[in-house]
């Protein structure tokens, strides 16, 4: 087990394009840390520098705080799995799981007992003498593990290892992928485009946005206190409802107005003084679809827009009623139970508590 940090990390490709500006991220030993962000962000790039497939630009990567830029792959003692995982179509299970180690010269015993070691924890005991072909889509992708984990590496590198599994077996590999990483306590970085997984999956995720590090901490905690709009509209399923609006006072009273909704929030000043500063400048205010409710008062005027019905739950799109209706009016999104039937069209109230606001500068960094 070993740290990993980037220390002011920062690559540029030959042909210019800018992938990681000025990356500072520390992993802890036998952490889970979940790179998430949109494509093209720089995760990818990431991990290919760690592993030493790529050179930096600027900065320090250490591992157990040794500086491993001038370091060739081979001896970083780190090992990555990809979302193409390629296993050797013409062997065995056991000698896909082996050839990393014959490329170690290793002993025959050694090998063999490692390959053991190994099956038995991912569950391939059965199936050593088959060949790709004869497993499922899970079952190869536990073997392309496998023969990440047999060398028993250091760090552990995942760039999209699930994705290209179906949506069932996803979740499963996810959870098994968890319980492994659990047990082993092998540092992980772990690659993906997908929220849903970064949230389960993460000890702490690590949010990228165009190069840079946009925020970094326990799922739950990057969720309820996001540190900028990016993260507040990335994290969740849907994202926060982010929109513009502006602070203003109506009889001496703070008030947010927005697209024709008048929202009182005097009583937010005690938790919030900073508010007071942004008086009549444009800002963003968030609301997550989950805040919305039609019980709770004070209700606000809205339009249905569409609605999606997942069973258990809606999604009700729609945008908020304005007294002069305007183009650019957002649509938002509500998370509702299936208890009541709305139509596409009609004008409905929703509810949501004042303290469920979140507040940030036209810029989209966070209101203290
Ligand atoms: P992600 O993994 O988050 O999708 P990448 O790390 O693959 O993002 O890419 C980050 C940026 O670097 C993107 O703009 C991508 O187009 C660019 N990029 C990646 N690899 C190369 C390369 N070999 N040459 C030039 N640009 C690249």
């Amino acid at each position: 087990m070993a740290t990993v940090e980037f220390l002011h990390i920062h690559k540029s490709y030959p042909d210019g394009t800018r992938a990681l500006n000025d990356l500072n991220l520390k992993v802890a030993e036998g952490e889970m840390m979940v790179l998430v962000g949109p494509s093209g962000c720089g995760k990818s790039t990431s991990l290919r520098l760690l592993a030493g497939l790529e050179p930096v630009s600027g900065g320090e990567l250490l591992i157990d705080g040794e500086c491993v830029n001038e370091r060739p792959p081979q001896h970083r003692d780190i090992a990555m799995v990809f979302q193409n995982y390629a296993l050797y179509p013409h062997m065995t299970v056991r000698r896909n799981l082996a050839f990393p180690l014959q490329m170690l010269k290793m002993t025959k015993a050694e090998i063999a007992k490692r390959v053991e070691e190994t099956a038995q924890l991912l569950g391939l005991a059965e199936l050593l003498e088959r060949r790709p072909r004869q497993l499922s889509g899970g079952q190869r992708q536990r073997v392309a593990m496998g023969r990440a984990m047999v060398r028993q590496p250091q760090v552990f590198l995942m760039d999209e290892p699930l994705s290209n599994l179906d949506a069932k077996l996803r979740t499963q590999i996810r959870a098994e992928i968890a319980d492994l990483q659990k047990r082993l306590r092998i540092t992980t970085i772990y690659v993906t485009h997908d929220q849903v997984e970064a949230m389960t999956l993460g000890d702490r995720i690590a949010v990228l946005n165009a190069g840079r590090l946009q925020q970094v901490g326990p799922p739950q905690e990057l969720y309820e206190q996001p540190a900028n709009a990016f993260v507040a509209a990335f994290l969740g399923n849907p994202g926060m409802n982010i929109f513009a609006a502006r602070l203003s006072r109506n009889s001496g009273m703070l008030q947010l107005e927005s697209d024709g909704w008048r929202i009182p929030i005097e009583q937010l000043l005690a938790s919030k003084p900073g508010l007071e500063e942004y008086l009549e400048h444009p800002i963003l205010v968030g609301l997550r679809p989950e805040a919305f409710s039609p019980e709770v008062t004070p209700a606000y005027p809205a339009i249905v827009v569409s609605i999606e019905s997942l069973g258990h739950e809606r999604l009700l799109y729609f945008r908020p009623a304005a007294t002069t209706p305007s183009t650019a009016q957002k649509t938002l999104v509500a998370r509702l139970s299936c208890t009541q039937a709305e139509a596409v069209g009609q004008n409905i109230r929703l509810g949501f508590k004042p303290e469920q606001l979140y507040f940030f500068t036209g810029e989209g960094e966070v209101i203290a």
